[in-house]
C-alpha cells in the first residue's frame, strides 16, 4: 500500500488492512502465520526550517505514520531449529522526511519532532516496508523453543530433545579435541 504526499495533501489517510502471509517478504527464516492486521493513519506534518546562511524559511512536508499491528510469526529455535511461535502486537509513531532534506547542514528545524525519524523517497511511503521493519524490531534476536533446549547433535544432526544418539559428545566438541591433541603431543 503506497501512501503518497499527494494523497495526504488532500486529507489524512486512514487504513485498516490485513496482510496475508506472502504479502510482505521478510526474507530468511522469518515466517508470518495467518494475517497481519495493521490499522492506523498517515498525515502530513509541515516542518518549518530556517537556513542559517540565507535565513530563508522553508516548509518540509513530513509524513507522520501512526499504527498498531498484530500478528503471529515463526522463527527457528537458535539451537534445534524447530519453529518457535511469537505473537506480536505493538504500536508505532514515526516521522518520515523526504530523502535528502537533511543533507543541507546549514539548515535547522525550528520545531524538533519528538518521534523517530525515517525518510521517504519518490513522493511516498510503502506501508509494507515500514511494517516489515517494525516486525523485525519486535522479534527477539535469538529465540529458543525452551530454556532447556538440548539442540542438535553436532555429529549426526539428531534433535536431542526428541531423540538420543550414541555419538561421542566429548570428541564432537572442537574445544575438547583441541585439548586432547595437545595432551597427545605432550606425551610424546
Ligand atoms: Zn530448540
Ligand atoms: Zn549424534
Amino acid at each position: 500500500m503506497l501512501i503518497t504526499v499527494l494523497d495526504l495533501e488532500k486529507e489524512p489517510v486512514r487504513f485498516d488492512v490485513a496482510f496475508e502471509p506472502g504479502a510482505i517478504d521478510y526474507g530468511g527464516e522469518t515466517l508470518q502465520k495467518g494475517p497481519l492486521a495493521v490499522a492506523g493513519q498517515a498525515e502530513l506534518i509541515e516542518e518549518k526550517r530556517i537556513g542559517e546562511t540565507r535565513g530563508a524559511l522553508r516548509v518540509v512536508e513530513d509524513i507522520r505514520l501512526r499504527a498498531s499491528y498484530r500478528g503471529t510469526f515463526e522463527i527457528p529455535c537458535a539451537r534445534c531449529l524447530d519453529p518457535v511461535q511469537h505473537d506480536l502486537s505493538g504500536e508505532f509513531d514515526l516521522l518520515f522526511r523526504p530523502l535528502g532534506v537533511d543533507s543541507d547542514a546549514s539548515e535547522r528545524a525550528i520545531s524538533t519532532p519528538e518521534t523517530e525519524i525515517g525518510y521517504y523517497h519518490d513522493g511516498g511511503l510503502v506501508l509494507e516496508d515500514v511494517v516489515r521493519e517494525q516486525v523485525f524490531l519486535s522479534l527477539p534476536a535469538r529465540s529458543l523453543c525452551g530454556e532447556d533446549c538440548k539442540g542438535l547433535c553436532p555429529r549426526c544432526g539428531k534433535n536431542l530433545n526428541s531423540e538420543s544418539c550414541t555419538c561421542d559428545k566429548a570428541s564432537a566438541d572442537p574445544r575438547w579435541s583441541a585439548l586432547s591433541d595437545l595432551a597427545s603431543r605432550m606425551k610424546t
